[in-house]
């Protein structure tokens, strides 16, 4: 099997009636580039920049964090590269910035509520992002996007940061912008936020967690942490047809978009952009390719009217045997 996989190394992402998708790679710094390479990844669907901040003993200046950037980039040579903005907070610490301890951090200050508040932080990072666009495929997205109050304001900062770079003189790439759907309330919203952004993400670590109200860590709720639960693929197919209704792009970043259940489904849908761990890239375009793009709206249609996950597992197993 890993001989056929390593055949399609060099090969685009295609169904067996020649529907293309692109299948990417998730990373979380640029010492994990070479697998992305290695395992043919036509993009890298999520860049988790936190960690630049977690190794390090010190807020990452503009200059590291743009080295980091371009050195990304410059490797992908044109191909897509989506970097997150910081997602601090959560379960994610930084040992030399002390955020205030919470009841419950992971409805309370991470990520774009961190960098809406600590602007300074925010801008410094854009700016970083801005210069290492000019150097190949960038593209921008924020985490843990909840309503579009907060997504123009994370826009506004960015424009602004941009208009200063140019008026400085400093060459910079054309920007796709885009959020992360992590919330439900932005999943629900989508549509509204179509309107206004290049791109979706979709998380389903984060967003099947917030629409379950289960932590997938916790052994006593875990029973909750259902992907295929058709509630969680309604949200998602939201997100695909309110995108698609006004000709943006939606990618998946979670855990779900590498897992060979889901990928069928999410085919169905027309999910655009598969993002994944960088070894399983080859395994998905493989799947990708003995399937059927008719059949698997087929299947897609009765996920959505599906009861249980349950039942969507084994819709998927008679699909696709
Ligand atoms: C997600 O929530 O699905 C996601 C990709 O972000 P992270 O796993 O970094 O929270
Ligand atoms: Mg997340």
């Amino acid at each position: 099997q890993r001989a056929e996989w390593a055949l399609l190394k060099d090969q685009q992402s295609v169904s067996a009636d020649g529907k293309t998708f692109v299948v990417g790679a998730n990373i979380g710094s640029p010492k994990d580039m070479a697998a992305v390479l290695e395992n043919g990844s036509e993009g890298v669907g999520l860049y988790r920049t936190e960690f630049l901040y977690m190794e390090s003993d010190h807020l990452p200046t503009e200059d590291e964090q743009f080295e980091a950037y371009k050195a990304v980039v410059e490797k992908m040579a044109g191909k897509p590269v989506t970097v997150r903005t910081m997602d601090i907070g959560g379960d994610k610490h930084l040992s030399y910035w002390k955020l205030p301890d919470e009841e419950n951090p992971f409805l309370g200050y991470r990520a774009i509520r961190i960098s809406l508040d600590q602007t300074e932080i925010f801008r410094t990072q854009l700016r970083a992002l801005l210069r290492a666009s000019a150097y190949g495929n960038l593209w921008i997205m924020f985490p843990m996007i909840a309503t579009l109050a907060e997504f123009r304001a994370a826009k506004k900062l960015y424009l602004e940061e941009r208009t200063k770079l140019e008026n400085d003189g400093v060459a910079m790439g054309e920007v796709k912008l885009g959020i992360m759907i992590e919330i439900p309330a932005a999943a629900v919203l989508a549509d509204k936020f179509a309107k206004e952004l290049d791109f979706f993400s979709i998380g389903t670590n984060d967003l099947i967690g917030y629409t379950m109200a289960a932590d997938r860590g916790n052994d006593k709720v875990a029973y909750l942490y259902q992907p295929y639960n058709p509630s969680i693929l309604r949200l998602i197919n939201n997100v695909i047809e309110a995108a698609h209704k006004e000709g943006k792009f939606v990618a998946m970043c979670g855990e779900m978009a590498g897992d060979p259940v889901a990928v069928p489904v999410l085919m169905g849908m027309g999910l655009d952009e598969f993002s994944m761990s960088a070894p399983s890239v080859l395994q998905t375009r493989s799947l990708m390719k003995k399937l059927n793009t008719a059949d698997m709206k087929l299947l897609a249609e009765k996920a959505l009217d599906a009861e249980t996950n349950d039942e969507v597992i084994a819709l998927v197993e008679a699909a696709t045997k």
